[in-house]
Formats: C-alpha cells, structure tokens, sequence
C-alpha cells in the first residue's frame, strides 16, 4: 500500500512517513497479530505523543477560526482551513456535503472499512483474520460563530480538536500496521440556530452521511470536565402575520393591524404557559412589528423556540403554541403562516458505554471527568441531539474557563477562554482523548461491541429517568 504524507509524531509541519522497509522499520506502536491488535495502550501513548506533536498546529487552527469569526453555512474561512490540514495528512475530501458548501466530510488515508489491508512486508493478509465488517468512526468538527459574540460557544475549540485527533491518528496508523476501520471526520455547519435553515448536523444525518458510522464523537468546551449532558428537543418556529396598512390616525379602520396579533400571540402564549409540562419552553423575539408609528402595521413576525426534552412532547407543546397565533390571528382579521426557520433538533441521548470509554481516556490524562449537571434534563439543543438517535454518539466537554471566573458559554468572555491558556491546554488534552477513544474503537472488538449494543436504539430511558428517544420531530425547512 502507498503510504500518503502524514503528520508523524515529531512535529507540526508534517513528515512524509519513510517507507515501510521490514519488520524493523514497523510496529513501532504495535501491531495486529493473529487478528488482535496487541498494544493498544502502546497505540494511545503514540496518539497522545503525535498530539503533542501537533499542538501548534491544532492551536494555531483554533485561534485562527476564533480571530475570523464566521456565521452559520458561511464558514468558508474554517472549513478551507481544516479540509487543508486533513488533506496534509492524506484524508480524502469531499466539500459541499448534503448540498451545504462548508460541510465535509475526510475519509482517512489507510484502507476503507471492509477492505482488506495489504500484507506487510510479504506477511500474509493480517486484518482478515479478524471479520469484518471493521467499524467506520466519526469525529465531528464545528466551527460556526455566533451573532455579535463571536466564539461564544467555542465552536473554534471543536473544529481544532477534532481534526487535531484525526490528524495524529493518521501519524500513528502511518507509522504502524494500518487500523482495522476507517476514520470519518465530518464537517458539520450550523449548529447554532443562529441563522436561517441552521442545523448542518440535520442536513448531514439525512443525506445519510451517518448510515454506515458506528459511533460519532465531539468534544465541546465548557465550565467543567464532564460527560455528555442531556439535551432538549427544539423547533425554531416563525410565526407571519399579514395585515393591511392604513393612516393609523387618518384611517385606521381601514386596516388590519399585524402588530396586535403578535402582542395577543405573545400574551396568549404567556397564558398558556402554567398548562404547558414543566419542562417545556417557550422563549422567542418580535422580528417585525411595523416601520412607523403612523402606519397600521401590515406585517408582524415572531420568533420562538419551544423546547421539550423528548419528541413525543415537542409537537403538541409546538401545536398549542400554534394556536394562540391562529386565535390572534381571528382575533384581529390578519392571515397567519408558520414556517420552521432553521432545521429541528432531537433531544440527545448520549451511549454511556462510549461515554465511560472516553472518561477513562480523560482519566488517564489526568483530568477525570464528572457526570454532567444536565444529565437528566438538559435546557440547550444541539444538532448533535439528531445523530444521537442515529449512531451511538457522545457529546462530553472540556473546561477552558475555570481560570477566568466561569463565564457563561454565547459571551465574549467564553470565546476567550477558548484561546486562553487553560482553553489551549484544555484543546490539547481535548485533541488527546479524542484520538484514544477512536483507538479504543477501531482496536478493541469488546469495545465496540458494547457501544454497538447500547444504542442508538436500546431502551428509552437510562438510570437518571431522562428523556425518551423517539422518532424525529420534522426535519425543517417548510411548514408546521
Ligand atoms: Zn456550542
């Protein structure tokens, strides 16, 4: 097999691997015998070395994404940066994935999942004597801004660590027998539902890009170390109402005030809200309500999110919410419209199996994670929440900001600390789990097997009574 550049394990700038020239010139992380890898710890401390390796790499990708914040489905600065670096290390690229161009998704360089590995060096074939089919993992890359605040939530941090893990990975396998499976990172745009049509993840999990993926990871930055949290399930709802414009003072009668049905809307919903579960919110925004004072509006619009911690409570809290707009709506004459603004997330059910393989490879770095304050009910969305129920997935994070108070994620002061010193050695350590816990996966058969039995599509609740997987709520883009 011809061996593409990699990145080693002596440095950032990329080594090209010598060519394999005998057993002596292999192994030097371990290697497969009799169809077993023999020194998967040995695989981990390369992983971790080749990270250290790389690490001004991986900060230097991290804080350029920071210094050149981009919106959602407009990353081009990022997603160029980190196909690049993928492509320096022999991934192949496919752009403009699920018709989104700043998605991707990079294969790695070593043979793809089900082929056989090329005997070495005159050895008979050594992977086959293991079965297939070998797994395919995910990394999942981010690297979308938020409005006004930049990386606020850090999403820099997440793109570097993921391709950073990937990029080792390559190194390693470069420098030893070629991993029985195949790594996928997967660029993923959107996730802050931020702007119109938001959601990359959605778009990705329906065309597919997951069919064939046994466990997906990403790590985001945080307040604390700690395991994948709970999620709830979102719609990004936006309400029109179309009215008829008159002199406010000189005709009034003759018009049909836009703006009074977003008021009832809004006060209607705030009714509505102590026979609402407990668990389900309500938050949103007036988006129009009129351009002059002495004009009837004709045109009044509302933003909302309802969130509800399991599909099968997101629509009937989304439909009475509907309601109060269509009551407001016979109230003042206007026509009203709905239209989901950005794709629907599912709440996200995190594989504890997958969850306690990373904890230990945190462990072993020295940072033992906790269990997540939000692990029975959590208040965000991610699009993360919709791969969930796809693949087994974890979503665990990383503290960059203990250093500097605790800000709260979605401020400047959060995308700070996501190029601070404590995010920078956070992203490292970030980078180096990332990387052990798809050794674990690739290398460990009874690893993948247990994250393979326990989910995306085993029971509906776990130990802390959380919210039930279930079918998707829909996916986005036309009416509700
Ligand atoms: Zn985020």
């Amino acid at each position: 097999m011809a061996r593409r550049s990699s990145p080693g394990t002596s440095g950032p700038s990329g080594t090209r691997s010598p060519a394999r020239a005998g057993a002596a010139g292999r192994a030097s992380v371990g290697s497969w015998a009799g169809g077993l890898y023999v020194s998967l710890e040995e695989a981990k401390k390369a992983a971790a070395r080749a990270v250290d390796g790389l690490a001004p790499v991986i900060k230097a990708a991290s804080r350029e994404i920071h210094d050149n914040p981009e919106l959602g489905l407009v990353e081009f600065k990022a997603s160029a940066l980190l196909t690049g670096l993928l492509e320096g290390c022999g991934y192949t690229v496919r752009r403009g994935v699920a018709g989104l161009d700043t998605a991707f998704v990079a294969t790695s360089p070593w043979p793809p999942r089900g082929g056989s590995v090329e005997p070495a060096d005159g050895a008979a074939g050594l992977c086959p004597a293991r079965p297939g089919p070998f797994p395919t993992v995910a990394l999942l890359a981010e690297y979308d801004a938020l409005p006004g605040v930049g990386h606020g939530c850090g999403h820099n941090f997440i793109g570097a660590a993921s391709v950073g893990a990937a990029m080792a990975l390559a190194g390693v396998a470069a420098d030893s027998d070629p991993f029985p499976g195949s790594l996928r990172v997967v660029g993923c745009p959107a996730e802050e539902g931020a702007v119109d049509g938001a959601g990359g993840k959605v778009a990705l999990v329906e065309a597919g890009v997951f069919d064939d993926v046994d466990a997906a990871l990403m790590v985001h930055p945080g307040s604390a170390d700690s395991l994948s949290g709970r999620s709830t399930c979102r719609v990004a709802l936006e309400v029109s109402f179309r009215g008829k414009a008159a002199h406010a003072a000189g005709a009034p009668h003759e018009g049909i005030n836009a703006l009074e049905a977003v008021l009832q809307t809004l006060n209607a919903i705030n009714a509505l809200r102590q026979h609402l579960p407990g668990t389900v919110l309500v938050h949103g925004i007036v988006a129009r309500g009129g351009d002059a004072p002495n004009v009837v509006p004709d045109d009044g619009i509302i933003r909302l999110y309802v969130r509800a911690p399991d599909p099968d409570g997101i629509e009937p809290a989304a439909e009475k919410v509907k309601n109060c707009a269509r009551g407001a709506a016979m109230a003042t004459g206007c026509q009203v419209s709905f239209r989901e603004f950005a794709r629907s997330y599912l709440n996200l059910v995190p594989n504890r199996p997958l969850d306690e393989v990373f904890a230990r490879n945190m462990a072993a770095l020295g940072r033992p994670p906790a269990r997540s304050a939000s692990d029975g009910r959590g208040t965000g969305s991610t699009d993360m929440g919709n791969v969930s129920h796809v693949v087994p997935a974890i979503h665990p994070y990383v503290a960059i900001t203990r250093q500097l108070g605790a800000p709260p994620s979605h401020s400047r002061e959060f995308a700070a600390a996501s190029v601070s010193p404590e995010g920078e050695e956070a992203l490292i350590v970030a980078a180096k789990a990332l990387a052990m816990t798809c050794l674990d996966l690739l290398l460990s058969p009874e690893t993948l097997q247990a994250v393979r039995d326990a989910g995306p599509n085993s029971g509906d609740t776990d130990d802390s009574g959380g919210p039930r997987r279930g079918r998707p709520v829909s996916g986005g883009g036309g009416p509700i």
